[in-house]
């Protein structure tokens, strides 16, 4: 089971948010049957929103991340719910891109850099918030250090990977957050930009142990305090009744062409790839109201 820690330095200057996220990647891959490098950008897109999105407390609350730079994976949608658990797909989960370093995934040419990545938080009230910014390298871990920075004015660094096995399976996935908050003396940016170097690649970290060792070694002499610890998981809200009301919301033009027709209709979950089929008997009974209303 995939975990988030959450700590906070003795001092309380840094905060930090932690997450091992092998299962919820590998979940993605299966699905998706992703090639590695896409599993790889799809991978640290879901970590990144786990982490945000376990911050927006209220149960009805939800995140969208989206992410285009133009490269060969196309659009990158990931959207997690109050509690960090999270669903997502790509445009082109095949997409290939040549290595620039030997064993290492080419991630920023899987994603590109030509575009943007957006974060909207969505509270059930009003207009959900937006935050855009340019993308830096589609590296997605500093893509997200730069959001936080210009969208959310934190001063933040941000660490994520996935690492892929030789049968394309994930052997381990995960990375941090970490916040100054104001007031942060200077002596403690410098132990943390140390500890941040010192830790290196966080699958190293992962791979050996678990977030709680990625923990220790991005706040050590830090004295952190574990404040949360919460289960995340990939998880689909889709279901049968949200599809039929999909396809029954359809312009009245495109319905009576279905109905015409006489076929059932095949809807595909883009999330996990249920399946729902409707008898066209199923789609004769009168609209629901609210969907009428909204037209
Ligand atoms: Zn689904």
């Amino acid at each position: 089971m995939d975990e988030i820690i959450k700590a906070i330095s003795g001092d309380g200057f840094v905060s930090i948010s932690v997450i091992g996220s092998r299962d919820i990647a590998e979940r993605a891959r299966t699905i998706h049957r992703s090639s590695p490098v896409v599993t790889a950008a799809l991978g640290r897109t879901l970590s990144a929103a786990s982490l945000i999105g376990c911050t927006l407390k209220k149960p009805e609350a939800s995140l969208t991340v989206r992410i285009n730079g133009g490269g060969p994976v196309g659009t990158i949608i990931v959207v997690s719910d109050h509690m960090g658990n999270v669903r997502g797909y790509v445009q082109n989960p095949f997409a290939e891109a040549q290595r620039k370093v030997i064993g290492k995934l080419n991630v920023g040419g899987v994603v590109g850099t030509n575009g943007t990545l957006t974060v909207i938080k969505d509270f059930c009230e009003k207009e959900p918030y937006s935050g855009s910014i340019a993308l830096v390298s589609g590296e997605i871990a500093e893509d997200f250090a730069a959001y936080f920075t210009a969208s959310e004015q934190i001063p933040s660094a941000v660490a994520l990977g996935v690492l892929v096995d030789r049968d394309r399976s994930v052997l381990a996935a995960g990375g941090y957050v970490a916040q100054l908050l104001p007031g942060a003396p200077d002596g403690v940016i410098d132990a943390l930009e140390r500890n941040i170097d010192e830790t290196g690649p966080v699958t190293d970290v992962l791979k050996r142990g678990g977030p709680e060792d990625l923990l220790e070694s991005v706040m050590s002499g830090l004295s952190p305090r574990i404040l949360e610890r919460c289960s995340v998981e990939y998880r689909c809200t889709c279901s049968r009744e949200r599809f039929l009301a999909t396809v029954l919301s359809l312009e009245k033009s495109e319905l009576d062409d279905i109905r015409r027709a006489g076929e059932a209709v095949e809807t595909r979950c883009q999330f996990c790839e249920a399946v729902y089929t409707f008898e066209i008997d199923e789609l004769n009974v009168p609209m629901p109201f609210e969907y009428r209303a909204a037209k």
